[in-house]
This record gives C-alpha cells, structure tokens and sequence, in this order.
C-alpha cells in the first residue's frame, strides 16, 4: 500500500466513525453545521473552497482510467459522507480510442423542498499532456470540482434546506486523449445523461449548470452560445446583485465543448460557468503554468456565490 493509498484509507475509517458515532447521517447534522441567511441563499468561504482544491491538487495526477482518479473518487465521496452525504461512485468500462478504460462518476444529493433536481457539474480529471508529467490541472479541473466540495459542504450544513434537490456529480473522462468523439472525452457527463434518458427521467430535472475552470485570480467568466437564455439572463441578474456583473460575459470566439452538452441534447436547460480566459489568450490553459498560485480565493467565493444566488432565485417552470 502507498503513502497516499493509506493517507485515503485512514481518512475513510474516519469518515465511517463519524457516520457512525452520528448514529443517522442526516443533512445539516454534525460538527460542521453553520447558519445561513434565514430567507437567501447561503454564501461560500472562498479560502475553503481553495483549500478543498490544495487538498485534491495535492492527490496528483488524474486522468481517466488512472490510480489517480480512482483515488480522487474516493477522495471526493469521502469528503462528501463527512458532510453528511451519501455519494455514489458509479464505475463503469468503455472502449475509448486508446482501448479500454474505466471511468467513475461521484454523485451525491442534496434534498430541497422540492423534488425536482437542478445537476450542478464538474469534471475531476486531468488531461493526459505528452510534454507535461504530472499535471495537475490546478484550474481545470482542481478549481471546480474543490469549489463543488465546498458548495456541497456549504448547503449541507446551511440551517434550510436548498430550493430545488441538487444532484452534484463530479464527472470522470472530460478530456479527450486525441479528439472529442463519440469514444473520446465527454464520458462521465454522457454516461449521466444516458442514464437519465434511458431511465425516462428527464422531466425530474430543471437545469444543469456546470462549472468549469473557475479559480482565475483574473475571472472572467465566458458562457458560451449554446447557454440558455433564460438561465443567461438571471445569472447575470445574480451578479449584478452581488456586485459580480463585471466578472461575467459570453464567449464569442466559437463553442465551448463541455460536459453542459450532453444535458442540453437530452432537452434541459444549461449553463456553463466557465471562464476560457486563463492566462494572456488562454495561455495558461492545458500547460504547465496551470498551476495553484494563478488562483485565487475571490474568485473561487464569486463563482460559488453566483451558483448559489442562480439556484434559490432559479424559478419553476
Ligand atoms: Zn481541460
């Protein structure tokens, strides 16, 4: 066993006896319960989330298929039962374009007072760079899937619960190892999907929103051209109640292939929170300058504040 295999392990004995020494694992129980605003959403500690994203950079490497991933997994589920979750790792094989690979997605749910979901995303791999060993993708993917721990963490231990039933998934297999295609990158979020439209579940959805590359010290949020309007429109609306507007915008340079498209082919509205700004022309984006210190804690708190505000002022349909 390696270092780091028995760091997890020990790591998961104490999350089973905190489960247990709880007797029933139940949202917004445990040690690390916080009030919320009573009728508003509850806001993000910027300098956790960025811790949450040390801790997850700090597991290495994590491409699909890898020890790595499958120890971020475990990593990420663990961190979820001590919110007080029960996260599901879903493992499953496919034949992608460099033979056969396994891939795992993490969910875990948060109920609201109402039953329909709203999917909050993020991928967890890293990709495969042939000039770069050991990346670790500090921003893409480390950003937003320690943000989603934290927002997890967040509305767990907020004193009401959320207004919609958030499914949070943190997907494998984002990256392409050549190009995007039908077995090539994109795996975790179709699996999700295809799971959801072979189910027939489709209508217990309300939207999707993905976050993506989200920790620029210099954030400037691109949504893409396939975003929703509607769900456009109110999360510029949030951002301008948060004093955040400056920090959001479209991406007018092309599309955007990300894990929101297989939600929006299955008919659900999405959003993806991405910010395709990272660096001088995008400079730093899949190199070896993504590193931790481009981060930074206000942006990590601005997105996660803007994801919040969009989901307790998202409206029924
Ligand atoms: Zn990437």
């Amino acid at each position: 066993m390696t270092a780091r295999a028995s760091r997890f392990w020990g790591r998961r004995r104490y999350a089973v006896i905190i489960v247990l020494l709880a007797g029933l694992a139940m949202w917004g129980c445990g040690p690390m319960r916080r009030t919320g605003p009573s009728d508003g959403a509850p806001r993000v500690d910027g300098a956790r989330a960025l811790e949450r994203v040390e801790g997850l950079v700090g597991l290495g490497p994590r491409p699909a298929g890898s020890p790595g991933a499958k120890w971020t997994a475990e990593w990420i589920a663990a961190f979820c039962m001590e919110c007080g979750g029960r996260p599901q790792i879903s493992t499953w094989g496919e034949d992608t374009v460099t033979g056969r690979r396994t891939f795992r997605n993490v969910t875990v749910v948060i109920p609201g007072r109402r039953r329909q979901r709203v999917i909050l995303g993020s991928h967890y791999d890293t990709k495969e760079l042939p000039g770069v060993p050991g990346f670790i993708g500090a921003n893409d993917s480390g950003s937003s899937t320690g943000l989603l721990l934290e927002i997890v963490r967040t509305v767990a231990a907020a004193e009401r619960p959320p207004p919609w039933t958030l499914e949070c998934v943190f997907f494998d297999g984002e990256e392409c190892q050549h190009r995007y295609g039908p077995r090539d990158g994109l795996h975790g979020s179709r699996q999700h999907a295809g799971q959801i439209r072979v189910a027939g579940r489709r209508r217990d959805y309300r939207a999707m929103i993905l976050l993506d590359m989200v920790g620029d010290r210099d954030l400037s949020l691109t949504l893409p051209a396939d975003t929703d309007p509607a769900l456009a429109r109110l999360a510029f609306a949030c951002a301008d109640s948060l004093g955040t507007r400056d920090r959001i915008g479209w991406f007018r340079a092309g599309d955007i292939l990300d894990d929101h498209v297989p939600f929006a082919e299955l008919g659900l509205p999405v959003i993806n929170l991405i910010d395709f700004e990272y660096g001088p022309g995008n400079a730093w984006w899949h190199t070896s300058e993504d590193t931790l210190d481009k981060l930074s804690a206000d942006s990590l708190a601005a997105v996660g504040n803007l994801v919040l505000e969009l989901i307790w002022r998202l409206p029924a349909r």
